[in-house]
């Protein structure tokens, strides 16, 4: 029996009402999806590894001046937020080519682009997060060109700042997806801020020596080695949890 009230189940998180109002707690599940859900799978000890490096890099993001949900990590699995209304766009920057735009433009997966990229797409998985533009996103008032200035000012500052943290620990940010939500406060003002996660779920990282994938493409693309994937990558940002990979087999604590 849930103690809490659930508000949102989505494919690798629920989210349920927080201790106190405006706030909601973040749970991350092992459950992997793929290709709009028509891959579906576990990687064990995702949630738990997903919720430490999310919890990293939102911090030090925050520490540069990106605002974002996170309030703190309550436990292995779950994460104190709040609660925004979530912009129905999926960002994603870009900086070698990879994945759909490989398969779009016919350009080979690993060319550098000269510029970062980004791109707008439209949460909706009944039409498959379809590519959109500025105006689309204006003309349906799903966010303002003042907003979109600022979120790609965001999106552009994280991008330049996380490039850098991956390249100390020899990984190449190669994409990756970001989602914005508007934060209201007593007097009804509005800031945009980060929101969702940020883990190898919705980024491309490449180990800078071997090229060799690092995240959720092991998965995609039944490469192997999933879970240690994964765990590599809080490792080398220095946040495996203590005891070692054994750890992220501890059981939820989901109420
Ligand atoms: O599939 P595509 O190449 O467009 O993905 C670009 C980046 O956005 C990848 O890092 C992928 O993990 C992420 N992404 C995501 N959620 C989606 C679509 C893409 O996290 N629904």
């Amino acid at each position: 029996m849930s103690r809490r009230k659930q508000v949102y189940e989505g494919k690798a998180k629920v989210l349920f009402e927080g201790p106190e109002p405006g706030t909601l707690v973040q749970y991350f599940k092992d459950d992997a999806s793929a290709f709009n859900n028509r891959k579906r799978g576990v990687i064990t000890g995702k949630g738990v590894l997903n919720n430490r490096i999310s919890e990293f890099l939102m911090l030090r993001l925050a520490e540069i001046g990106i605002p974002t949900h996170f309030v703190r990590r309550l436990n292995m699995r779950e994460q104190l937020v709040r609660q925004v209304e979530i912009i129905p766009i999926e960002v994603v920057v870009r900086n070698v080519v990879a994945g759909s735009l490989a398969r779009n433009l016919g350009i080979a997966e690993g060319t550098p682009l000269q510029r970062s990229i980004v791109e707008y797409y439209y949460k909706n998985d009944a039409l498959g997060d379809p590519l959109v533009s500025e105006e689309h996103i204006t003309a349906f008032g799903w966010a303002t060109t003042h907003d979109l200035d600022e979120i790609m000012q965001m999106s552009l500052r994280t991008n330049d700042f996380l490039s850098g943290l991956f390249l100390g620990i020899g990984l190449k940010l190669v994409d990756f997806k970001l989602e914005f939500g508007r934060l209201y406060n007593h007097n009804d003002e509005m800031r945009l801020v980060l929101a969702d996660e940020i883990s190898p779920d919705n980024c491309r990282l490449w180990d800078i020596k071997t090229n060799e994938k690092m995240d959720k493409d092991r998965f995609r693309q039944d490469l192997g080695r999933v879970e240690e994937a994964y765990q590599e990558v809080a490792r080398r940002l220095g946040i495996l949890p203590e005891g070692g990979p054994g750890d992220v087999k501890a059981p939820s604590t989901v109420q």
